[in-house]
């Protein structure tokens, strides 16, 4: 399954494909992202772990524009998430200019929230004919390819009903390619998948990765991360505690918390 290659667009410069500066983030009174700083660099797999409520699927929205930061900076491919900055001032983007940005970034999510009156062609076909104004023929050619990409090029005309869990992931990571993103965002994407349909959508996940697309992977799959991961982060409680190569993280923990955590899923 090579050769996704074509559906991945580079990155516009050397930067790192995403930076975090000092990030925070509240809703209300509670204190969720506690200035978290980091770096994911262009064709990296960037794992990123940690306990429920910990702010990894808070901090990925921040990234996709779902949630707005409440201090710091946040980049991705060298542009500023949400605003522009003009000297030292900053302008919040208009929304035109935040589905723009929005374009570039790929997401799926633990349930796969398929359209489920469309095919799995038309789920993968929807968001470049319809945001892009992409024509159908062209749309259709890409949707195609990718669903074979993915293992699914039998299932073309299937509604997500008539699919399994691993296969209707299948059909989501399809259809975030198929904006051409140059970042993939990965939140729990196996977790809601019966045991025995996650190794179908990791091994699209390690190809993707093998491709050279960048990937942020919120997971719990922890031999993914050892294999598959360039970096890793343990995040707890809107903190990074721990970051490093994944073989490292997972088999010399420096902090309490990493190791009373990975005690616990390893
Ligand atoms: P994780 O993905 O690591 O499990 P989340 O980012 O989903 O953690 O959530 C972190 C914390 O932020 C949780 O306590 C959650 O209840 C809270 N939270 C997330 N989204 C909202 C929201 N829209 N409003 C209020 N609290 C939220
Ligand atoms: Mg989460």
């Amino acid at each position: 399954m090579s050769g996704l290659a074509k559906d991945i667009t580079p990155p516009s410069s050397g930067a790192p494909m995403v930076k975090a500066e000092g990030v925070h983030k509240s809703f209300g009174l509670a204190h969720i992202l506690k200035g978290i700083d980091l770096e994911v660099l262009p064709r990296e797999v960037f794992c990123l772990i940690g306990p429920s409520g910990s702010g990894k699927s808070t901090f990925l929205r921040c990234i996709n524009h779902l949630e707005k930061i409440s201090a710091g900076r946040l980049y991705v491919d060298g542009h500023l998430v949400g605003y522009r900055q003009h000297g030292d001032k900053l302008y919040e983007l208009k929304e035109k200019e935040v589905a723009a940005q929005r374009r570039d970034i790929g997401m799926v999510f633990q349930r796969f929230n398929l359209f489920p009156h469309m095919t799995a062609l038309e789920n993968v076909m929807e968001a470049p004919v319809q945001v892009k104004r992409e024509s159908k023929a062209v749309a259709r050619e890409r949707a195609q390819r990718l669903l074979d990409r993915v293992g699914l090029g039998d299932r073309t005309g299937h509604y997500p009903a008539q699919l399994s869990g691993g296969q209707q992931q299948r059909v989501a990571i399809a259809r975030a390619l198929a904006m051409q993103p140059k970042l993939m965002l990965f939140d729990e994407p196996t977790s809601a998948l019966d045991p025995e349909l996650v190794g179908e959508v990791l091994d699209v996940m390690r190809d993707l990765a093998e491709d050279g697309m960048t990937m942020i992977v919120v997971t719990h799959e922890m031999g993914f991360a050892r294999e598959v991961g360039d970096s890793l982060v343990f995040m707890d409680d809107g903190v990074v505690v721990e970051s490093g190569h994944p073989r490292d993280v997972l088999t010399n923990p420096q902090h309490d918390r990493t190791k009373s955590f990975l005690s616990k899923v390893l």
